[in-house]
């Protein structure tokens, strides 16, 4: 897979007239904000845009402006002439009903930064050394001079904040800084746009840390650290698939950890495990490829058939070969 240039994606953008924009299912910061970012710049040079996610709109980005536009599909087939698939590593990602609804699109355009996106667009933008897809957006927009209205600018804020831990993971660079002081250059509001990204968790949120803090187990003289939340619990406390975003921050941060893990169980029996690891010799997305899924090199995930115990001792068993082997 070879990647197209911004300027054949921007032909296509302008050589067409209607949209459909996706992202992966249990959209986090980076794929809403992908999605409203180039959405709404193709909304400005007067296109129709349909916004599509098969989860829906998460209630934590809903102080996103314009992000009522996004849809759950319920099984209908649009209209369109392109379908955008944004920050999603592979196709089947995107959901069946979001499939659905793009099917009769005559043309896929995938800008993604997963190393592990294979390229399943007729043009693909690729860039697995960009931190956050918002910021391949960010230099795509500004790169073909498409418009960069206030809604596309906070949208690809809290795409790169989101997805590079508040600037500040290994994968964030000058261009990311340099990006962020455009953006506030053009009027963005730091403190407005950060208290509503990080200060306004719902109180359950605490609630669930509390029972994964019970759950939480320390492994390899304290390397690995992995904690789990059954779906009983999930009940009980009302959770949302969002309230646990970014949680394992926490065990990532303990010192000496160098591969911290999340283990849930979804409602329809299946697994999801999440992976973080603070050593680029210990590649989590190598791991999650071995199950079926797929990442980054320092951040990946997986949804797997089985039982938590299971899934768990096999995640587990995998890490610590690499973790004992460096
Ligand atoms: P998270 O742990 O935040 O859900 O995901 C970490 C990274 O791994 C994200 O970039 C996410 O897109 C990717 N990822 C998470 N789960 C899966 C999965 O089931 N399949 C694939 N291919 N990637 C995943
Ligand atoms: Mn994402
Ligand atoms: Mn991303």
């Amino acid at each position: 897979m070879s990647n197209s240039t911004f300027s054949e994606i921007a032909q296509a953008l302008r050589e067409h007239a209607s949209f459909i924009i996706m992202s992966h299912v249990r959209p986090d910061g980076d794929a809403i904000g992908s999605q409203l970012a180039l959405g709404h710049a193709l909304e400005e040079m007067g296109k129709t845009v349909y916004y599509y996610n098969e989860d829906g709109l998460p209630e934590n980005l809903a102080f996103l402006p314009h992000s009522e536009r996004i849809t759950q599909p319920q099984g209908e087939v649009l209209d369109v002439d392109v379908a955008i698939a944004l920050d999603c590593a592979n196709k089947p990602r995107l959901g069946d009903n979001a499939l659905k609804a793009a099917s009769q699109a005559k043309l896929w355009i995938n800008m993604d930064h997963h190393k592990s996106n294979p390229g399943y667009g007729d043009l693909n933008y690729i860039d697995s050394g960009s931190p956050a897809t918002g910021q391949i957006l960010y230099d795509f927009i500004t790169a073909e001079g498409l418009p960069l209205s206030e809604v596309t600018r906070d949208a690809i804020y809290v795409a790169v904040s989101t997805d590079t831990g508040s600037f500040q993971y290994s994968g964030t660079t000058v261009a990311t800084y340099e990006m962020a002081a455009d953006l506030v250059r053009r009027g963005l509001n730091v403190g407005e746009i950060n208290a509503k990204t990080y200060d306004s968790h719902p109180y359950r949120r605490v609630e669930l840390t509390r029972r994964l803090l019970n759950t939480l187990v320390m492994a390899e003289d304290g390397r690995i650290a992995d904690w789990q939340l059954v779906y009983a619990t999930k009940e009980e406390l009302q959770l949302k698939p969002e309230d646990s975003e970014g949680l394992i921050d926490m065990i990532r941060a303990i010192e000496g950890v160098e591969v911290a893990v999340f283990f849930e169980e979804l409602k329809d029996g299946t697994i999801r495990v999440s992976m973080r690891s603070k050593n680029p010799s210990i590649d989590v997305c190598e791991v999650a490829k071995l199950f079926g899924g797929g990442g980054h090199t320092l951040a990946a995930g997986i949804r797997a058939e089985g039982t938590l115990d299971g899934i768990r001792d096999a995640v587990l068993a995998e890490l610590r070969k690499r973790v004992d082997a460096c």
